[in-house]
């Protein structure tokens, strides 16, 4: 057995290799091309921010904040934690950068590392990738159909199957306290019978319970009062409008009365999007997402209605694995350039330039000396014509194109070969 090498990466952190870039790449363009239809803006905000801002804006009472953060005392004793989630700093910008001065709504994307300290496994890591889009200052239910309408288009774009989409409400500060206290008190007559997690959320918080994935809890909490029965007018009135829209736009839904999602900051609307695959079931949420009203606020800004979702790149690689998604191959050149001798290759390095410069993709393997390797290469990647520079050629101030079908070759003057490469291509 080889040994293993002195350094390995940090646990629950991986490379991204080669074979997998085309995949992020392709997620990438694809979330790019679908928000940029609907006028969202890209928006990048730092790794690290303000240990607090997650503190208070993802919730004391969270996972993330309570379990899952990587934070330090930097040299200036700032206090800070690689990100978690994306939601709170972009808030954080949108308060600084004063953007509830522009247009309302203000639409933002984003695609980039995040950072958990959970237990590695399929589908979690310790650092992984999210892309997300945020809508500010629209209040209107349309968005939240809106929103969970590209998180899907996008999913389905990228030919996953199977998709189901859950989706609740957990009402405002007006209607959801009553309902914390009506389960607090249905729990607390039961709370020999659940785990110690949930008997500890019971004090801090009451409707992760709700999401607990132990089957003593499931069975609990299946007698258990349901939100929806409980929300206040208008957080009703938007659930139904929500709920409307989606049936307009025939989205395959489903009520899901025991989503609560696990960040604080979430009012009325909480989606999910799953792949209803056994594969897809294991692997956990591919995109979740919510209303967040009171988020700006709490975090310093204006009273701005806000909601957002975000999905995590690695989960949806290995879904579209699972389902043996092929992703199309960048095209090989058809063109090989192939030298011999130094002045040779002095006189390819110019042309490849020139050949870059109009468009046109080249191969070639500088590298090697011999032709005859050079060819079989040519040939490997399956390239249609060679062009070859020997000293004779390079003295002359001309290049042989071979034609790596028929063998055929041909002679032409060395700065007419771009012209005349471009004719043949264009023909084939
Ligand atoms: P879960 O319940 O699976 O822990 P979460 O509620 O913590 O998810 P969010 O904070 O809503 O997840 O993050 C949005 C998406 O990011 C998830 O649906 C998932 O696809 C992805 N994600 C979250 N945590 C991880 C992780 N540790 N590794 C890989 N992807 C993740
Ligand atoms: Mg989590």
């Amino acid at each position: 057995m080889s040994k293993k090498p002195k350094f390995q990466s940090p646990t629950g952190m991986h490379d991204i290799l080669p074979e997998d870039q085309k995949y992020f790449q392709k997620i990438y363009n694809v979330v790019e091309d679908v928000v940029s239809f609907y006028k969202f803006q890209k928006i990048e905000t730092p790794i690290l921010e303000q240990t607090e801002l997650f503190s208070k804006g993802t919730g004391s009472s969270t996972d993330i904040v309570q379990k899952e953060m990587y934070s330090f005392r930097t040299k200036g004793r700032d206090y800070l934690t690689l990100r978690p989630e994306g939601t709170p700093g972009i808030v954080r910008a949108y308060i600084e950068q004063g953007m509830v001065n522009l247009p309302q709504p203000v639409k933002l994307w984003h695609f980039g590392p995040f950072f958990r300290y959970e237990k590695p496994q399929l589908g979690r890591h310790r650092q992984f990738w999210q892309f997300g889009f945020e809508v500010f200052g629209e209040e209107n239910p349309v968005i939240d159909a809106q929103v969970i309408q590209i998180s899907y288009n996008i999913l389905k774009e990228l030919k996953l199957e199977n998709l189901l989409i859950e989706i609740n409400s957990i009402g405002d500060s007006q209607c959801r306290p009553y309902y914390k206290k009506l389960l607090v008190s249905y729990f607390r007559n039961r709370e020999q019978s659940l785990c110690a997690n949930c008997r500890r959320r019971l004090r801090e918080n009451p409707l992760r319970i709700l999401d607990c994935k132990e089957e003593k809890c499931k069975r609990i909490k299946s007698q258990a009062p349901q939100i929806i029965d409980h929300l206040c007018e208008e957080c009703h009135k938007h659930f139904k409008e929500v709920l409307e829209f989606l049936d307009e736009i025939e989205l395959p839904y489903q009520l899901n009365p025991y989503l609560v999602r696990g960040l604080d900051y979430y009012t009325k609307t909480v989606f999910e999007i799953i792949e209803n695959s056994s594969e897809g079931r294991a692997l956990g949420t591919l995109a979740a997402g919510g209303r967040y009203d009171a988020l700006v606020k709490l975090l310093g800004g204006k009273d701005t209605p806000a909601v957002g979702v975000a999905a995590g790149v690695e989960r949806i690689i290995e879904a579209m694995k699972n389902r043996k998604i092929q992703i199309k191959k960048t095209r090989q050149p058809m063109i090989f350039l192939a030298q011999l001798g130094a002045l040779a290759k002095r006189k390819c390095l110019k042309l490849l330039e020139d050949f870059r410069r109009v468009g046109i993709q080249v191969a070639e393997s500088f590298g090697r000396d011999s032709l005859k390797s050079q060819l079989s290469r040519a040939d490997k990647i399956g390239a249609r014509y060679a062009l070859i520079l020997g000293q004779k050629e390079a003295l002359e101030g001309t290049i042989i194109i071979r034609d790596m079908r028929t063998g055929r070759q041909e002679t032409v003057k060395l700065d007419k070969v771009v012209g005349e490469m471009k004719k043949r291509l264009k023909k084939l």
